[in-house]
């Protein structure tokens, strides 16, 4: 078992919701020019994203619900599947290739190939709901590869670690009350999607912080909330969404983290992953739309996987 592997597919690139719109091709350009201009390209293993099948989608989206995005795929142009979440024809094939990085990287790392993993991957799925596309989501990535680990690889118990600046409302949607998936996460609130702060599931440990908090609050949060509750869920596999718009550079939300509170938060999932989950941490880009401070905290982040 070594080192961490990186895993995109051009389909992620090519994946447009038109000018302007800040979930860009480019946000993966700028991660790839980060992690070229740090040295760390040379300490990944990079695979090519597979599909992901139907019936691994299946396992947390309706099947009516895919079948109708597959029949929404344009031919040319854009559809728009809500205000802020557009396919065009590379789209589809898109959702599914990141959903497949994250399958791919749950597979890796509990085949023991990998300590751990990174998914550079567009559209992001946090906010997608078992029968909802919103929030520029279309499958629900992670929830997909937690699902999977559950399925395929035998574990009982995963940790889903969101701390993306907006609540993941469709991780939570799928797992409120499964008790095999505990979700931690911070999040700006007020903010959309609006959601997180009235859940009394006990798998749920979603966080509200408010505008302006940074790296003190945040902190401080994981060190009270998180930690112990990770501890108790003794997880198997740490899942990762993996959103850097609470960065203070950011230009859609309100929060002042900067690279060096994902630095930490990573060695703390690290730790908590080497006490219970043979180190194998999963994690998968969410937002993150000030295109230097996306790649330079995804460096940040990578960097701790890299050499811990
Ligand atoms: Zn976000």
């Amino acid at each position: 078992m070594t080192g961490t592997a990186f895993i995109t597919h051009p389909s992620c690139l090519q994946h447009e919701m038109g000018p302007g719109h800040p979930e860009c091709p480019d946000r993966l350009t700028a991660i790839a020019d980060q992690l070229i201009a740090s040295g760390l390209d040379a300490h990944v293993t990079r695979y090519e994203a597979p599909r992901a099948s139907v019936e691994q989608v299946a396992r947390v989206h309706d099947r009516r619900y895919i079948d109708a995005i597959e029949a929404a795929s344009p031919a040319s142009g854009l559809r728009y599947l809500d205000p802020d979440t557009a396919l065009n024809p590379q789209s589809v094939p898109a959702a599914f290739h990141a959903a497949g990085a994250v399958v791919h990287a749950v597979d890796l790392v509990c085949g023991g190939k990998h300590r751990n993993a990174f998914c550079a991957v567009r559209p992001p799925g946090h906010h997608a709901e078992s029968r909802r596309a919103m929030g520029f989501c279309i499958f629900n990535s992670v929830a997909i590869g937690a699902a999977h680990a559950l399925a395929v690889h035998g574990l009982s118990r995963v940790a889903i670690v969101d701390f993306d600046v907006h609540h993941g409302n469709g991780t939570e949607e799928m797992f409120t009350d499964d008790p095999r998936v505990l979700m931690v996460s911070t999040f700006q609130y007020p903010l959309y999607p609006y959601s997180g702060v009235d859940n009394p599931a006990p798998n749920m440990v979603n966080i509200p912080l408010s505008a302006g908090n940074g790296g003190t609050e945040f902190r401080d949060a994981v060190r009270k909330h998180w930690l112990p509750a990770l501890d108790d869920h003794e997880p198997e596999l740490i899942l990762v969404s993996a959103g850097f718009d609470a960065h203070r550079e950011d230009p859609l939300a309100g929060l002042a983290f900067v690279e060096d509170d994902y630095a930490w938060v990573t060695r703390e999932l690290i730790d908590v992953a080497g006490r219970h989950a043979k180190g194998r941490i999963v994690s998968t880009l969410e937002g993150g739309y000030a295109l230097s401070a996306l790649g330079r905290s995804v460096v940040a982040h990578l960097r701790e996987l890299i050499t811990h």
